[in-house]
């Protein structure tokens, strides 16, 4: 399985715009991050997690020619803004399949109304099959995913297990029974926003014991915001199994 961070920035991206924060200022590329995404490719499968603003750009990055899936996380803005642009794989594939909590399917009908319209529809728009996803394992291609159920301060969010890799973001809390599904991972990604605490992401301090509770081999945090501080200096700073996720990275599991 080849797991490749289209994306590893908080909502707003790094740099943000107009800000002269020293690391938004950076010239090291691992401190630029898009919108948080990440794409899986598995057994001639491509599956992408989250389609957020920056998708266009990510998929031009990446060079990727065909999604089989998409599998969102939640509904905000930084995860499915980039759903339009799917076009291009509409066009040559057809109906793109898309997994998601019904919560997030309604939230996207709404944002996207021409995409889910059935009647009259503009010939230009794509076409999407939504598949409602509950906190049970499900099958794309023969393939097991198994949902985690994590917390967003108040907000449902689900994360996803794919054989021996776990990609967790935007989760504050989580409940024993769903570390459980974690157990003998090799790679576990996991948000850390910045170092002071916030209401609805872990922090530095949380990601790492939670990766400690964990236990995979390794851990990529991700959805990083530019008040976690340069790439170069946090890295140095983590447990020889942890590192921080940058844009483009490629991981073979
Ligand atoms: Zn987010
Ligand atoms: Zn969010």
């Amino acid at each position: 399985m080849k797991v490749t961070f289209l994306g590893t920035g908080t909502s707003q991206g790094i740099p943000v715009i107009g800000s002269t924060h020293p690391v938004c200022l950076s010239k090291d590329k691992r401190d630029k991050r898009l919108r948080v995404s990440a794409l899986i490719e598995l057994d001639g499968h491509t599956y992408l997690i989250d389609c957020g603003p920056d998708f266009r750009q990510q998929m031009l990055a990446c060079g990727c020619e065909k999604i089989d899936a998409i599998l969102y996380t939640h509904e905000h803005s930084d995860h499915v803004m980039g759903l339009d642009d799917i076009r291009p794989f509409y066009f040559k594939q057809g109906d793109i399949p898309i997994y998601a909590h019904k919560r997030v399917l309604k939230s996207l009908k709404k944002k996207f109304d021409y995409i889910f319209k059935t009647e009259n529809k503009y010939p230009g728009a794509p076409t999407v099959s939504p598949n409602k996803i509950k906190n049970r394992p499900f099958v794309i291609n023969n393939q097991e995913i198994i949902p985690i159920n994590l917390k967003h301060f108040e907000l449902q969010v689900f994360g996803f297990r794919i054989n021996d890799f776990a990609y967790l973001t935007d989760m504050k809390t989580i409940e024993d029974k769903e570390v459980e599904k974690l157990k003998g991972l090799k790679v576990l990604v996991v948000n850390a926003l910045r170092i002071e605490p916030h209401y609805s992401h872990l922090n530095l301090e949380e990601a790492l014991r939670f990766i400690k509770r964990v236990n995979p081999e390794k851990a990529y945090l991700t959805h990083i915001s530019y008040n976690l501080g340069f790439h170069e200096t946090v890295e140095k700073t983590l447990p020889n199994n942890v590192f921080l996720a940058y844009d483009n990275l490629q991981i073979t599991i």
